[in-house]
């Protein structure tokens, strides 16, 4: 289980790292962290808008949602207002 649990984490993390830099590489000027309304504690506390240089890469270090942990990047367009 461990090692299923190793793949997904890193295909998981991979994805998230190139979403992160499509995201990057648009109009966006900040990115922001979005948790769905199960998410856990530890991801609740990471939500909200970061510098690119500055945000934390996801899945979230200390996740402890059972299915792993499902907070996603979003541009943020301040260009286009909230
Ligand atoms: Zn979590």
């Amino acid at each position: 289980m461990a090692i299923v649990n190793e793949n997904t984490d890193a295909k998981r993390r991979a994805e998230q790292r190139a979403a992160l830099e499509r995201i990057r590489n648009g109009l966006a000027t900040r990115v922001r962290i979005l948790v769905a309304s199960d998410a856990c504690p530890v991801c609740r506390a990471y939500e909200g808008a970061y510098e690119f240089d500055a945000v934390p890469e996801l899945p979230l270090e200390g996740c402890s949602r059972p299915d792993g942990c499902n907070a996603v990047y979003a541009p943020v367009l301040d260009l286009y207002g909230p």
